[in-house]
């Protein structure tokens, strides 16, 4: 899934767990579920060549920057409107945790060496990967960026 709706997703999380401690572990956990919901990125259908070379690492640098966007945004909302800077924190390290993922397995598409948990966590995410052609592998990705600003908001504004 794109890195923007899995931001969301972990900032929902922040939104209805008030415990920084459970929301944070919940907010990695949602990532794995979320890649189960059919979707299309820039690295469906690719090889480890392809990934790292030509317009995908620009596409996915450029997708970040929105998801970054969002993530800030959110913040601000929680500080500014919400006025709850603990909401603000939780929304930080979980729209980081819900990222955190993708992190690691993009880091180590460049790393010669890996660790044994970024090995397993890239065995868990090309398992759980479930794709699905455009225009559908977008919209659902809209939806659940749709459905997690509901939440966030619904659970969020005064
Ligand atoms: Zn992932």
């Amino acid at each position: 899934m794109l890195l923007t709706p899995h931001t969301l997703v972990g900032i929902a999380v922040a939104s209805v767990i008030k415990n920084p401690a459970i929301a944070f572990p919940v907010s990695i956990g949602m990532h794995y579920l979320g890649d189960l919901v059919p979707h299309w990125d820039f690295f469906s259908n690719t090889n480890e060549e392809e990934r790292v070379s030509g317009w995908r690492p620009l596409a996915v640098a450029g997708e970040l920057s929105l998801a970054v966007a969002a993530g800030t945004a959110s913040v601000l909302y929680a500080l500014w409107l919400a006025n709850d800077p603990a909401l603000a924190f939780r929304m930080l390290i979980c729209g980081i945790g819900g990222v955190i993922p993708d992190l690691l397995s993009g880091l180590t598409m460049y790393l010669k060496n890996m660790n044994g948990f970024m090995k397993i966590n890239n065995q868990i995410q090309s398992k759980l990967q479930f794709q699905a052609p455009l225009p559908w592998g977008i919209l659902t990705q809209v939806l659940v960026s749709f459905f997690s600003v509901l939440v966030i908001l619904g659970s969020t504004a005064r």
